[in-house]
């Protein structure tokens, strides 16, 4: 079974690998109120995270919001994505305000929290150390340089790789070896692309059989959201 740490309904869709993966799929505020129905119908293939997306952090209703996923925390794995994105339209305070909320909904709920990062590494490591958090951080969709991949793994967490896989560059080469296995996962975010391809980018990258790395993720994943 290939876990997909993080996509979106629209993406995870189209994707062909379905009947081999499992997808944890991210609900945002900025979707329509009907498709939050999903979680009145969950199962053990409707794995889901809630959060303020940093890029719709302006939006006006974010109290209610924050109720909302209150009121449907035992329905979801994890919080977020949430997080700091230095292009968002909201400034930074406010989203750090907003951030720190789901931080302690994560911890409240004890559920994980999946953060999106954008040019705003030196505020989350700052947070992280402010909070010092109980539960695991997973920075999604991470491509940066192996500096900032060491500073985050020192603070214990995880790193999400998706579709930067598949450039084939040596320096993911070398980023992909410098992960501990126990903070590493996958996912496919907004790409259409499917699940086992990351996965088997991964393995030549590592140079471990798919079967093995495969291994491997699942008991990363299971170490953090439990058994799901
Ligand atoms: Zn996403």
């Amino acid at each position: 079974m290939f876990f997909n740490n993080h996509t979106h309904i629209d993406s995870y869709s189209v994707q062909h690998d379905k009947e081999l993966s499992k997808p944890i799929i991210s609900l945002d505020i900025s979707l329509p109120k009907e498709q939050f129905h999903i979680l009145n119908n969950i199962n053990k293939y409707s794995l889901y995270t809630i959060g303020i997306h940093p890029w719709n952090c302006h939006v006006v209703n974010i109290d209610s919001f924050f109720s909302f996923i209150k009121e449907h925390a035992q329905s979801i794995i994890g919080i977020g994505e949430c997080g700091l994105d230095r292009y968002a339209k909201a400034d930074m305070s406010a989203q750090e305000t907003i951030f720190i909320k789901h931080a302690e909904l994560s911890e409240t709920f004890k559920k994980p929290l999946i953060i999106h990062c954008v040019k705003a590494f030196n505020e989350l490591l700052r947070i992280h150390k402010d909070f010092s958090p109980k539960m695991p951080w997973i920075v999604h969709g991470f491509n940066r340089n192996p500096e900032i991949a060491e500073l985050l793994l020192n603070r214990n967490m995880i790193l999400s790789i998706g579709v930067v896989l598949l450039d084939n560059r040596q320096s993911i080469v070398d980023m992909m070896n410098m992960i501990p296995d126990k903070q590493l996962v996958f996912e496919t975010d907004i790409s259409t692309v499917s699940i086992s391809e990351i996965y088997k980018a991964a393995s030549k990258a590592k140079q471990m059989t798919l079967e093995d790395l495969t291994f491997s993720i699942e008991h990363t994943i299971h170490s953090i959201y439990g058994h799901i």
